[in-house]
């Protein structure tokens, strides 16, 4: 069984693939060729904003967003401690501090409560200027964002979206992609919608984020590459991964709902268990499954792991270390609250294998060997 089978995904679309991939060998216009274009108009429209604007990676993808917010020494951004170190990285490359805060035990997501609280401290105990909150759709559930922005509005600051993991989710009839101000993804191949290399795209409906972002991305160009009114970077999609995921992308609401129905079997089967906590949807909410990740309850997580493992269903942990407990951290942001939830959540939590092309029988394996584990 593979925890993520991007084999099984290939050799189903191996033909129109390949054709993508030929196409663009046979024009050659490799970088910022037709398929560039193409799909910024497809993502643009599957998500629901105005502008869709692909680079490098994801990680690239923030740093854009915050650039374009003119995020940097001087200024905080929130961001969970439970998340991927690219989330905090990106704030503290762009010379900001990132202020970590905690997460709500039944979604993995910002807390709102913790949340007001947070900013309340940084202000009443730092110089730091607050400019923005960055919030993460962790394992594939877009954040709280109603409450997150009324917060936002409330000590005026930016939201920025962190949609890595959540490309496909829905909030509320609102795709991912389309929360808070700017709005950004990964398409590393383990992604949701993941191409055959790095990738990334930033998603905005404001025309001026858009334009600043066109710039930064190609070393800060003005009215041609060689007119540089700014300091950029270069941080283009290939026209190769764009042609991949074009296909991807028309397979893409498929595998959505392969991953929904997956999803849907591990928490009938798992769900009233006394070993395992399963993840859980608000109302109004769907995922896009990027993870299926479980909390050990009354055996320890690596007890699981093993017996899994030794059944050869493979299982990964996201994530052991929270932001303020990486070393790349300690020193640089101070933290203003408890982060408790979410160092119990890196203690206990464990993903098992989730993709589109896992059969309903793996699904049903896994969850009797969980099962069984309390006999
Ligand atoms: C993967 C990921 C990123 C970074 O994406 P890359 O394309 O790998 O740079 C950022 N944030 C989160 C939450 C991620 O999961």
């Amino acid at each position: 069984m593979q925890f993520i089978d991007l084999k099984a995904q290939y050799e189903f679309a191996k033909q129109r693939i390949d054709q993508r991939i030929s196409t663009v060998l046979d024009h050659g216009q490799y970088i910022m060729g037709p398929e560039v274009g193409e799909l910024e108009v497809q993502l643009a429209h599957y998500v629901g904003v105005k502008h869709a604007i692909t680079c490098a990676n994801g990680t690239d993808a923030l740093q854009l967003a915050l650039m374009a917010m003119g995020i940097g020494p001087g200024d905080a951004v929130i961001v969970p401690t439970f998340t991927f170190f690219a989330s905090a990285e990106a704030v503290a490359f762009v010379g900001a501090t990132p202020v970590f805060a905690d997460v709500d035990p039944r979604t993995f997501n910002l807390n709102c409560e913790k949340l007001a609280t947070t900013i309340r401290h940084v202000q009443a105990n730092s110089a730091l200027k607050i400019k923005a909150i960055m919030a993460v759709d962790l394992f594939g559930q877009p954040a709280a964002y109603e409450n997150i922005q009324s917060i936002a509005s409330t000590h005026n600051l930016l939201v920025i979206e962190d949609a890595a993991q959540g490309f496909g989710g829905e909030r509320n009839g609102k795709r991912s992609g389309s929360f808070g101000d700017i709005a950004t993804t990964s398409f590393f191949p383990a992604k949701p919608l993941g191409c055959y290399g790095d990738g990334g795209a930033v998603f905005t409906n404001n025309d001026d984020y858009a334009a600043l972002i066109k710039s930064l991305r190609v070393h800060g160009k003005g009215s041609d590459k060689y007119d540089n009114v700014r300091i950029g970077m270069n941080s283009r999609l290939d026209t190769l991964q764009a042609a991949v995921l074009l296909e991807k992308l028309a397979m893409f609401p498929a595998e959505l709902s392969r991953r929904q129905h997956l999803a849907a079997l591990y928490s009938a089967g798992l769900e009233n268990s006394s070993i395992v906590i399963t993840p859980e949807c608000e109302d109004g909410v769907t995922s896009s499954w990027a993870q299926y990740t479980l909390q050990a309850q009354s055996i320890s997580r690596s007890t699981l792991q093993q017996r899994l493992q030794s059944q050869n269903i493979p299982t990964a942990i996201y994530y052991a270390t929270c932001m303020h407990q990486q070393l790349a951290f300690t020193s640089a942001s101070p933290a203003f609250t408890d982060l408790s939830i979410a160092e119990s959540l890196a203690s206990c939590s464990f993903s098992i294998p989730m993709h589109p092309y896992l059969a309903d029988e793996e699904v049903e394996r896994v969850i009797s060997v969980l099962l069984n584990m309390s006999l």
